[in-house]
């Protein structure tokens, strides 16, 4: 089941199946079924199961990805009927975050992400935590809670216990860590050093642009969210002015909530920034989605307020009618190649332009 238009569901398939590759999927076959709204038993709707059941069996596939969020009885319908696992695109997502988390703050914060998910869904008897958090190498060998077992209370609640108290834990420990970046902040701030920081959506470019812009080792790869933990560098201006340079979380259409909530604190440090570098892929199907679905989330953290300099990148794969669309569609946009290095001095100055003056001291010296 898809929203919006013919062209919106086969863009958002096809993010879908780089989003499975990304995860280590090979993706075999994709179906799109049009309906005015999800049907509440299984989603797809009845006659769209068989299909997808046929499929299945067809491809030999062993898993059923939907590009939505499935309510937990959707997610059993479909599995019941189908007979294979199927993940909806909030837990794809979620899964992806948890294989790239490096720092300890991204790891608590995406644990934090899935067992939110994993709370309203978790089963009951023989469907315990130990199998459906299985994979995250944390919870601390969940399943033998015998002795942690309250009077009366059936597995399925012992485990959902257990969780409540490891969700309020990482949160308080997500807290701490949050402080710790502040009080760095603060240091900033009071040095005065103008902050950028490298928005954008997902494959965009973000990475390399920040290696172009301060010949910095970050790893670039062609890979959805190859970038998780903000890495922040130091540049300067061509009149030496120092100023920082960060990356962001990689962004995504229909970015799950959980992530949103757990990487606000992350998300937030994009609020404090001077500037706000927007980076968007030329070569993308469609641009335009990608730009409103980041402003989207930048808005909800308050960032949409700050100076934002849109740069499209990869220009030197896009094709000429687009570039004159683009052009056309934003005028003060800076256009760039962060392979072949085109508009990189131009995007450079652009920053510097947009970064605010130091306020000048004025020291009266008396006679
Ligand atoms: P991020 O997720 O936004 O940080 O994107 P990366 O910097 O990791 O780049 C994602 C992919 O796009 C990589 O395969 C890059 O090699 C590729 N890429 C980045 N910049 C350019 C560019 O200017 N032109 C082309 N053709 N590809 C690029």
């Amino acid at each position: 089941w898809t929203e919006g238009t013919q062209s919106d569901a086969d863009n958002s398939l096809t993010e879908l199946a780089a989003l499975a590759e990304t995860a280590g999927s090979q993706v075999l076959e994709g179906l799109i079924q049009r309906r005015n709204r999800p049907d509440p038993a299984t989603y797809i709707g009845r006659g769209k199961v068989d299909d997808l059941g046929a499929v299945v069996l067809s491809t030999g596939a062993d898993t059923v990805i939907c590009d939505g969020e499935l309510s937990p009885s959707q997610l059993r319908n479909l599995e019941q009927r189908t007979k294979v696992k199927v993940v909806d695109r909030t837990a794809l997502i979620l899964d992806i975050f948890a294989q790239h988390a490096k720092s300890k703050e991204g790891k608590a914060q995406v644990e934090l992400a899935q067992l939110e998910y994993l709370l309203p869904r978790l089963r009951g008897w023989g469907e315990s935590l130990s199998r459906q958090s299985g994979g995250s190498g944390r919870g601390g060998g969940a399943g033998g809670g015998v002795g942690l077992r309250g009077p009366g209370e059936t597995k399925l609640e012992t485990d959902r216990r257990r969780i409540r108290h490891r969700i309020a834990r990482l949160r308080r420990e997500i807290k701490s860590m949050a402080t710790v970046r502040q009080t760095k902040r603060a240091r900033r701030t009071r040095n005065a050093v103008p902050a950028v920081a490298i928005a954008g959506y997902t494959n965009a470019g973000k990475s390399s642009l920040l290696n172009r812009l301060t010949g910095a080792g970050v790893l670039v790869e062609n890979a959805l969210f190859a970038t998780l933990d903000p890495t922040t560098r130091r540049a300067t201006t061509s009149d030496g002015r120092l100023y920082t340079l960060s990356d962001t979380v990689g962004f995504v259409r229909h970015l799950p909530h959980q992530i949103v909530e757990a990487f606000r604190s992350t998300l937030e440090e994009v609020a404090d920034a001077d500037l706000v570098v927007h980076v968007v892929d030329g070569t993308h199907p469609d641009p335009e989605e990608q730009v409103r679905a980041v402003r989207e989330v930048l808005a909800e953290v308050g960032a949409d307020r700050l100076p934002e300099l849109l740069v499209v990148n990869k220009t030197d794969a896009t094709d000429e009618e687009t570039m004159l669309r683009l052009k056309r569609l934003w005028p003060d946009a800076v256009f760039v190649s962060a392979h072949s290095g085109r508009g990189i001095d131009e995007m450079r100055d652009a920053v510097e332009r947009r970064l605010p003056r130091p306020a000048v001291e004025v020291r009266a010296v008396l006679p």
